[in-house]
């Protein structure tokens, strides 16, 4: 099939470049022309693993490209994913400027033949039809359209695997031809498909995300219990996560969520409710949690440490997740602020988010690995659970920092095994 997709971020491009491994003929398109110059010498804007060899291999193959001009891909793709950016505004609403631009472009290419014209990023119940009327209002009369809805879920560190073997994939349309062009694409993707109409599809995504972050919520609001009793969080978790019903995934206590979909899509839920007439309270309380356990991290490293101006800190992963360069919405920005506010040093280290917190993150040390960040030290906070830090030699950590403590804000290491070492060892929920 001929595909076009609009914004080629984390999402278009990795749903580009698998829709060309499947088969199709797909223009990718962006307006930084800077990341299309980029792609074009096959350098991938982004760091997710297996994206570049997809990339690569497609476009070797001839069916993958790249442009900046909007027009190529309306007028050669039947299909055509609009997959650009809807970032929050201050009180919570998605700013779906983009979308609207997006629409407002394809229509006035828009010829005689069929376009199907399908929302993938993540927008509130009602953007297919504010869609459908940009079209109509752009584009000439002679121009047959429809449009669909079908949510991303892929997660970052690992979205060209979820792309490929998602749990489900979920197609919100208003006509069998929308319908049938949909199934028709994702036939070669074994998973099981959900037809809704679009509106029920908006929700599903939103609802997806808010649940998920309601669950890490849910668990961090228990680890502070086990904080104050001294029950052990992920013993807690485990014996939870083992009820079917409940399941064990999502249930790890934490710094809190961030990332470039959860806060976003969180204060949008609340916001949407809010426009129907509901007042999601549920959900803010969701959010509130989420806040305070940022604000727990610091109080930990505090307790440890008494007065925080002028001690050194060294913060052990800065992407909201392992396995990707995002460090949208990240905590361990926010923590980096609050600590910079208290007059705390800052070292950072990580594997592969530095390039892009340096661009936002001033007047802190970056490392070239976890031991020189560690080094002359009065704290390690770990905040993103990297692979790599879970084999780190603290016998030689120890002999760099200057007082031995670590603030595990992800849990990923045994606190006895840290103790016996002589590390004072403070986790999210366990000791
Ligand atoms: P992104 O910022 O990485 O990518 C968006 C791209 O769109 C950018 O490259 C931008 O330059 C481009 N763009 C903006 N306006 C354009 C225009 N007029 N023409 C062409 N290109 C344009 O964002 P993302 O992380 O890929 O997210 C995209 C959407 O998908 C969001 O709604 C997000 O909520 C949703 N989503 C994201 C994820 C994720 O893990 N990142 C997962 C599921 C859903």
């Amino acid at each position: 099939m001929k595909i076009g997709i609009i914004g080629s971020g984390y999402v278009g491009l990795v749903t580009g470049a698998c829709f060309a491994d499947l088969g199709n003929d797909v223009i990718c398109v962006d307006n930084d022309k800077a990341k299309i110059a980029s792609l074009k010498k096959g350098v991938m804007p982004i760091f997710e693993p297996a994206l570049e060899e997809t990339v690569l291999r497609n476009v070797k193959a001839g069916r993958l490209i790249f442009t900046s001009d909007i027009k190529t891909a309306a007028m050669a793709s039947s299909i055509i994913f609009i997959s650009v950016a809807t970032p929050p505004k201050s009180n919570g609403e998605p700013d779906l400027s983009q979308v609207e631009n997006v629409s407002r472009q394809l229509a006035l290419c828009f010829d005689a033949s069929y376009k199907l014209v399908v929302e993938k990023s993540t927008v509130p119940i009602r953007t297919g039809e504010w869609i459908e009327h940009t079209l109509k209002v752009h584009a000439k009369k002679t121009a047959r359209f429809d449009v669909a809805s079908n949510p991303e879920f892929l997660r970052e560190g690992s979205a060209i695997n979820d792309f490929m073997h998602p749990d489900r994939i979920v197609i919100g349309v208003e006509s069998k031809k929308a319908k049938d062009t949909l199934l028709e694409l994702y036939k070669p993707i074994k998973a099981p498909i959900i037809v809704t109409d679009i509106k029920s599809a908006e929700i599903i995504k939103h609802a997806s995300n808010s649940y998920l972050a309601t669950k890490i919520s849910f668990i961090n609001a228990i680890s502070n219990i086990c904080d104050k009793t001294g029950a052990d969080i992920v013993k807690v978790a485990e014996g939870m996560g083992m009820d079917k019903r409940i399941g064990r995934a999502f249930l790890n206590a934490g710094a809190g969520w961030g990332g470039s979909c959860f806060p976003k899509d969180v204060a949008a839920f609340i916001h949407i409710a809010e426009k129907t007439g509901y007042d999601f309270k549920f959900l803010k309380e969701v959010l509130r949690i989420n806040e305070e356990q940022k604000k727990n991290v610091l109080e930990k490293i505090r307790n440890g440490l008494w007065i925080l101006k002028g001690k050194t800190i060294a913060v052990l992963g800065l992407a909201f997740k392992p396995n990707t360069d995002d460090i949208r919405s990240a905590v361990s920005v926010d923590l980096i602020d609050m600590l910079k506010k208290e007059g705390a040093n800052i070292r950072v280290y990580d594997p592969k988010a530095a390039a892009k917190a340096k661009t936002i993150l001033k007047g802190v040390v970056f490392c070239k690995d976890a031991y020189e960040a560690a080094r002359n030290s009065d704290c390690i906070v770990v905040m993103t659970e990297w692979p790599e830090f879970s084999e780190l030699d603290f016998n030689r950590i120890k002999k760099l920092v200057r007082q031995p403590f670590v603030v595990d804000a992800r849990n990923l290491y045994e606190p006895q095994s840290l103790k016996k070492l002589g590390f004072k060892y403070v986790g999210m929920g366990r000791r």
